[in-house]
């Protein structure tokens, strides 16, 4: 292999490769598109869902808050009510009078939930009863200045959250002024509530917030201070730093996503107490908002690769059934450039540019097969005659030969042919050769073959035939034309020599060498006459 060609060969190879089947392309195409669209989807929906998720906690967690403290506002007029009615019932009562002081005072706490303790305490601070009964506290005079002022306001009086001095509960109190029948301030009956202990606040809201997302609510007083929290030990902290807190101690309700004071994104929904100016605040961490998100677009995607891989699958069997045309074009192509002529029947295909490329290729291949054969057929025939040529000749002797078939060999030449050139002229002399061949062709079989090999000169093979038999024919030929008037007034004859295979020769060459010397010998003794070759003399 030269240099050039191993180039070439390295070239095509390289081509080869470049090159990209019509699946793959398909298929690329596909997953491509797909995972576009996939990727598009899925940012879309993250973020139009994101948005409205948000939303949609903010307003829950408002809706909330409202209903909430609407619940706490009722509670805390009820517990309000509940303590006057007690301040009611002291008025006439004897303050010296202790037992039936304790009890009144147990009955008040007895009859509700509302407060961890009750307590009555004079105008002049001193505290008388209390329920339950605290030996540490009854008999002295209240030290917190929260109290203090209560029993100044001579009012109904809502303490701010703090740390009692003896108990060192942290707590806030209710109180109510009582008055006797004149009018005179006699003290006041308060009821405290243990923040940090099991108390009427989260009794009351304990179990609201029934929600798997997190979320949570908190409650804080006017100032800011912690008075109820999921996290009991926060209770009481001030978290007025608190953006949201800072919004409800300007009396703003609303909603909204902050960050909190441990650095928590969150979003809270926010609304005033108005009986007691306390802020109740639900609160859903953002994180749970986009786990939510998260398994949502999990869960969109789960449901789309279902979907994806079929349409795969899909594009994949109709890539190769629309590659089949190409395939099937090819080996045909193959199979007639190999020299099969036998077309096999065109067959519809479902797709038009396949089917249209099936049948134009279809239609080509039969002009094509109609034209090679017809070239195949010039080839072999004689144009002025229409029998075969010389090329033909020597390629049936051949393959007889070397099939070893009998035949028999007749060698013929038009007598003076010349004259009839000079006297008649080309053209009748061209009618003779047609006229002769046409005798020659109708005398003999199918199975034997006829040719023109060259000037006036013919040249028979007879299939499956000897010597005598040919000279039959080679008669029938000669009287046939003696007898058939080929040119008017003019004797046109013929002469013929005569081989067989293998009886005179195994050779074409020799074959035809011994015939053509017969006719020779026919011409020299007159012409019109036929002599079968002399045998070569066997020694
Ligand atoms: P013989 O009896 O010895 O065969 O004499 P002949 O005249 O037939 O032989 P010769 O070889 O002297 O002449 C053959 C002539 O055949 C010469 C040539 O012009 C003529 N010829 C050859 N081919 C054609 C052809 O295709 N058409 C015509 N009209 N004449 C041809
Ligand atoms: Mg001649
Ligand atoms: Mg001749």
């Amino acid at each position: 292999m030269t240099i050039q060609n191993k180039k070439n060969r390295l070239r095509t190879e390289i081509n080869n490769l470049k090159q990209i089947s019509l699946t793959t392309l398909l298929s690329g195409l596909v997953i491509i598109s797909t995972l576009m669209t996939l990727t598009i989807m899925v940012i879309s929906s993250y973020t139009s869902q994101k948005q409205s998720l948000i939303n949609n906690v903010l307003a829950l967690n408002y809706e909330s808050a409202v209903q909430m403290s609407q619940t706490l506002d009722l509670l805390f007029q009820s517990m309000q009510q509940s303590l006057k009615y007690g301040a009611s019932h002291l008025q006439d009562t004897d303050f010296t009078h202790k037992l039936k002081l304790n009890n009144t005072l147990s009955l008040i706490q007895n009859s509700s939930d509302y407060f961890n303790s009750v307590a009555l305490t004079d105008e002049t601070g001193l505290l008388l009863s209390m329920s339950p009964y605290s030996l540490v506290s009854v008999g002295k005079h209240i030290r917190s200045e929260d109290a203090k002022a209560a029993i100044k306001a001579r009012a109904s009086y809502i303490s701010e959250a703090y740390i009692t001095p003896y108990t060192k509960n942290r707590i806030i109190f209710l109180s109510e002024p009582i008055f006797d029948k004149e009018g005179k301030y006699k003290g006041i009956l308060s009821g405290s509530i243990l923040l940090q202990q099991n108390n009427i606040l989260n009794l009351s809201f304990g179990n609201q917030l029934k929600r798997s997302d997190g979320s949570y609510f908190f409650i804080v007083d006017h100032k800011g201070t912690l008075l109820f929290h999921p996290n009991i030990n926060l209770i009481g902290e001030d978290i007025s730093q608190n953006k949201v807190v800072q919004k409800l101690i300007k009396d703003q309700t609303g909603k909204e996503r902050y960050v909190n004071l441990s650095g928590v994104d969150s979003l809270a929904g926010y609304y005033k107490v108005p009986a007691n100016n306390w802020g109740m605040v639900i609160v859903t961490p953002t994180q749970t908002v986009f786990d939510q998100l998260n398994r949502q677009i999990e869960l969109l995607l789960l449901y789309t690769l279902g979907p994806f891989l079929i349409l795969i699958l899909i594009v994949l069997r109709v890539a190769r059934k629309l590659t089949q045309p190409f395939v099937f074009l090819t080996n045909l192509i193959n199979q007639v450039a190999a020299g099969q002529t036998q077309l096999p029947p065109v067959k519809p295909h479902w797709n038009r540019e396949a089917n249209m490329l099936n049948l134009k290729i279809f239609a080509f291949m039969e002009i094509f097969k109609n034209k090679t054969n017809q070239l195949v057929i010039d080839a072999r025939t004689d144009v002025l005659t229409g029998l075969n040529n010389r090329r033909t000749f020597e390629e049936v002797i051949q393959q007889w030969i070397q099939d070893e078939t009998p035949f028999a060999m007749i060698v013929l030449d038009i007598d003076h042919f010349k004259i009839i050139n000079d006297t008649f002229g080309h053209s009748v002399g061209d009618e003779v050769l047609k006229k002769i061949a046409q005798l020659i062709q109708a005398s003999v079989r199918p199975e034997d073959i006829c040719s023109r090999f060259g000037g006036e000169e013919f040249v028979i093979l007879l299939h499956d035939s000897n010597s005598m038999m040919a000279y039959l024919i080679a008669e029938y030929i000669r009287i046939s034309v003696k007898e058939s008037v080929l040119v008017t007034n003019h004797l046109v004859t013929i002469s013929a020599g005569i081989t067989e295979f293998p009886l005179h020769s195994l050779s074409a060459t020799e074959l035809f060498q011994l015939a053509d010397n017969a006719l020779y010998q026919a011409k020299q003794e007159g012409r019109n006459r036929t002599i079968i070759a002399q045998q070569a003399s066997k020694s």
